[in-house]
């Protein structure tokens, strides 16, 4: 068996990874895709010390770096289910089981998607999921947040601060977001808000985004905007699914319940990055929630483990 078994190969499998290897146990990352979201992250201006990278060069780092140490890389495998016996065992949807001592789950998220025209075409040309990513690409320009929950409205209170003009397209009647924001966002003259708006397409001239298209509710009319991006804020799914009958804690969104140390309700089993209870999810953050989570994980090595 391994002694440390990481599951997720972004940047926080991809520190996790290191930080286990480099205590010279044995180690494994398996996972779906190397590089996670990075991979579908064009210009990334905020990874410290490194002023501007694109997704696919920071992925082929991180996986070069993995690749200095003895670890055992599988990629191509998706995890169906974790059981705790002897060992932590984990199942693979191609039939396999791996087996180790202990497990940093690092298997990120995906954020939910609107699911009209336009928006797969225009995604990182226009489409954004990320505000601290992707809002100062839209300095001094006029964009669209669709959703008015917490993270919608928090986006758009962001976005005020560095585009021209924000305009807030909600599906319901009402926002969803607390009062506090809401009054916030009511506040600034910079933000529009429109309820009871379904928007039904991205439009754009095929290289950028230049609009929008939504239905009013009420009405029924259709109607356009004109802007140069579009956030869509509907929620950040977490990728647990397949740990229903774990035993691991999470919370009601799915996201995996940590301590300070990246452990989780399973002794043995930790877990870093996007698709844990960490507020923040960003790639800083996920290293970091990675070496935490393997340094976690070898500090209940030395106290559990008979080598
Ligand atoms: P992920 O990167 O999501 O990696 C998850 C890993 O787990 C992948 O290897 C995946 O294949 C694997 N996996 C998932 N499920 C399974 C399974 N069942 N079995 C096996 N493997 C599985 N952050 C920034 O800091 N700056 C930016 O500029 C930035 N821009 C972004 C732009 C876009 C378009 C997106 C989508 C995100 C952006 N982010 C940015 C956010 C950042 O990418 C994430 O916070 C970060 O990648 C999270 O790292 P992670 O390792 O936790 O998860």
């Amino acid at each position: 068996p391994y002694d440390v078994l990481v599951l997720g190969g972004g940047p926080a499998g991809a520190a996790a990874a290191i930080y286990a290897a480099r205590k010279g146990i044995r180690t494994a990352l398996v996972a779906e895709r190397f590089g996670g979201q990075v991979m579908d992250t064009v210009g990334i201006e905020n990874f410290i010390s490194v002023p501007y990278t694109e997704g696919p060069k920071l992925a082929a780092s991180l996986e070069q770096h993995v690749k200095e140490y003895g670890v055992d890389i599988i990629t191509g495998q998706r995890a169906a289910d974790l059981q705790r016996k002897q060992l932590i065992e984990l199942q693979m949807e191609s039939g396999a089981t791996l087996a180790s001592k202990s497990v940093v789950l690092a298997t990120g998220a995906r954020w939910r998607e609107l699911g009209v025209p336009g928006e797969a075409e225009y995604k990182t040309r226009g489409v954004a999921y990320c505000p601290h990513c992707d809002g100062p690409f839209f300095k001094g320009k006029h964009v669209a947040v669709i959703g008015g929950g917490n993270s919608g409205i928090e986006a758009a209170i962001d976005l005020a601060g560095i585009v021209k003009q924000v305009t807030v397209l909600e599906f319901a009647d009402t926002l969803r977001a607390d009062e506090v924001l809401v009054r916030k966002a009511r506040s600034m003259p910079n933000v529009d808000i429109i309820t009871n708006a379904q928007t039904t397409e991205v439009l754009g001239d095929g290289s950028k985004v230049n609009g929008l298209q939504y239905t009013d509710r009420v009405s029924g009319e259709r109607r356009k905007l004109e802007l140069a991006g579009v956030f869509v804020q509907i929620g950040l799914v977490p990728n647990t699914e397949f740990l229903k009958g774990s035993g691991v804690e999470m919370n009601r969104v799915g996201e995996i319940v940590i301590d300070s140390r990246g452990a989780t309700s399973v002794p043995g089993v930790f877990a870093a990055g996007d698709a844990t209870t960490v507020p923040y999810k960003q790639i800083v953050i996920s290293m970091g929630a990675g070496a935490t989570a393997a340094l976690g994980a070898f500090d209940h090595l030395i106290r559990h483990s008979v080598p």
